[in-house]
């Protein structure tokens, strides 16, 4: 169909103007503001989607009244969005926190949200008929406008940091895009770009001003409203908004194209409420984060971006900053930095938790999690939805010569970063240890075990109550003993006074982890007689790992 039955409009969002969508504006015609929006009949979605929307394949394409494409044969489709949203068990019994979610984005086609952004900017270039086109990217952008752009049979430029890990770039140019590399920062980058397609006259996607960017990320929204309450247990089928959500950010795409979605789904009447946004950035490349803790209203751009988490490394944010700040000024919410070396661990975390391994700019998102829940900013009982943007794909090494990329030198500012993701993550020893579990609960029994041997070759034995605990420790003579302190038969404690009765065991260090507050009395029980207290849902797997490993290797706990 020609005429898109949603009426889709243009309007500035500065003065209000509108007009009907069609050859996109670089500019308000009346007062020449570049932030343009689209608007829709939303009476007319309502009624469409309450009727049609459960017999439509749960992908990014169901919303389609809600994409600003005139015609649907236009779509450079290859199943984009439809997403999982994954509950976080593990990681939710660890941290005392039983609703985080994982809007699971490295499922795309090409392992990244940037999927949803190609899908519908290369449909909307082939139905403004552009052969050739022109991007700028920090290397996701890159790789998935590649993919679709083959499908799509229009030629592709695209234009990456030198910073960009070499797989990346590789992967752009498999599917045959001229890559450019720029010896630069990121924002340099841009302009390169920019002037490149200037001058031969190319097509050039507009990153965060594209409309076709930012309206495509809606569907992030959409999708966690419809999938939120089928885990929450109420059962009530009707949308729901989590308490916050949760994005790693560079450029600012992302959140503010989710951030419409949900007011879309407001004004429609979908969901009752706005989420709270947290905005995570990279504290070497964080200028959302440091412009609003000094109450700014336009960002001040970081000059040298310093972090290994190229991704993210957009040192100027333009007007994305100026609608996000408004956004968490008026409904809450927040913007955190975290250090590389925060993301590096939340990566492992969340790799050896739940079996989620993501790329390091995805993991700044859990980094910020962990960062906001410390803080007290995020309350533990809240549902929080975290974006798990993007995949660490396999890459294939062999396939291309050594002439897959050109290379534009820009004088050097600053060093180039070092490279290697996970060099900070100490080298822990992996000399067998003996460790007895004693945990009458079987699920937090098996995470403790799931933790040190993703981390070890540890030996461990089980028990589920206090008396078979004491034979375990008995017989086996373990080097350190992991202790629940509510068993049956015999408890915690009578665990502790059998073992310092008897002179073979005395020396066994302990370590007691439990899930209740301890009153006074208890905490004099204990204390002198274990290594340490380590509750659940407030200690990190790190916390674990480093009390066996000093205990294992005999050191004093300081
Ligand atoms: C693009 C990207 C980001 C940053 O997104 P913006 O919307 O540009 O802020 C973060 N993480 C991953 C994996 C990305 O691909
Ligand atoms: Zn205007």
């Amino acid at each position: 169909m020609l005429s898109h039955p949603a009426s889709p409009r243009l309007k500035c969002a500065r003065c209000g103007y509108e007009e009907p969508l069609g050859k996109p504006l670089l500019r308000c015609p009346r007062c020449q503001g570049d932030w343009l929006d689209v608007v829709y009949d939303y009476e007319y979605v309502t009624r469409t989607w309450s009727e049609s929307l459960p017999r439509r394949p749960f992908n990014m394409w169901r919303y389609w009244e809600l994409l600003p494409l005139r015609d649907s044969a236009n779509r450079v489709t290859m199943g984009e969005g439809g997403t999982p949203l994954l509950h976080a068990t593990n990681l939710g019994m660890m941290l005392g926190c039983p609703h985080i979610y994982v809007k699971d984005e490295r499922q795309g086609p090409t392992g990244s949200f940037k999927d949803r952004q190609a899908s519908l900017s290369l449909s909307v270039m082939k139905e403004l008929e552009v052969n050739e086109a022109v991007v700028a990217s920090t290397g996701n952008v890159a790789i998935s406008y590649s993919a679709y752009s083959a499908l799509a049979g229009i030629k592709m430029w695209a234009f990456v940091t030198s910073l960009v890990p070499a797989e990346k770039m590789r992967e752009a140019a498999i599917y045959g895009s001229d890559v450019v590399k720029v010896t630069s920062t990121y924002d340099q980058t841009k302009k390169v770009a920019a002037e490149f397609a200037r001058r031969q006259g190319l097509f050039i996607d507009r990153g965060i001003r594209s409309i076709a960017a930012r309206e495509s990320m809606k569907t992030v929204a959409f999708e966690i409203a419809e999938q939120l309450p089928i885990f929450l247990g109420t059962g009530s089928t009707d949308w729901r908004t989590p308490d916050w959500y949760i994005q790693a950010v560079s450029g600012g795409m992302g959140p503010v194209g989710v951030w419409k979605g949900y007011q879309e789904l407001l004004e429609m009447g979908l969901v009752d409420r706005m989420p709270r946004l947290a905005c995570i950035q990279a504290e070497g490349c964080a200028p959302m984060v440091w412009s609003f803790q000094k109450g700014l209203e336009e960002a001040e751009p970081v000059l040298n971006p310093h972090t290994r988490v190229i991704t993210v490394a957009t040192g100027s944010p333009g007007p994305a900053y100026t609608f996000l700040s408004k956004v968490v000024r008026e409904h809450g919410g927040a913007f955190e930095a975290v250090s590389d070396e925060e993301t590096f661990r939340a990566l492992h975390v969340m790799a050896k938790l739940d079996g989620i391994s993501m790329e390091p700019a995805a993991a700044l998102a859990f980094a910020g999690l962990f960062k906001l829940l410390n803080k007290g900013v995020i309350r533990r009982d809240e549902v929080v939805v975290v974006n798990c943007s993007g995949h660490t794909f396999p890459v294939e090494k062999h396939l291309l010569g050594e002439d897959w990329a050109r290379t534009v030198e820009m004088p050097a500012e600053r060093p180039i970063v070092e490279e290697g993701l996970l060099g900070t993550l100490e080298q822990l020893d992996r000399s067998v240890s003996r460790i007895a579990i004693l945990e009458d609960d079987v699920k937090a029994a098996r995470l403790l075990r799931r933790i040190l041997q993703a981390r070890g070759d540890y030996q461990i034995f089980e028990a589920r109550d206090g008396r078979a605990g004491l034979e375990l420790i008995r017989k086996e003579r373990p080097d350190l003993v992991l202790l629940d302190l509510m068993m049956p038969e015999v408890d915690g404690f009578g665990v502790l006074e059998a073992m310092r009765a008897d002179e073979e065991l005395e020396g066994i260090p302990v370590v007691v982890v439990t899930a209740q507050e301890l009153t006074a009395s208890e905490r004099t029980r204990l204390s002198g007689q274990i290594r340490m207290l380590l509750q659940k849902g407030s200690f990190t797997d790190e916390d674990l790992l480093q009390e066996v490993l000093d205990a294992i290797e005999g050191k004093e706990h300081g």
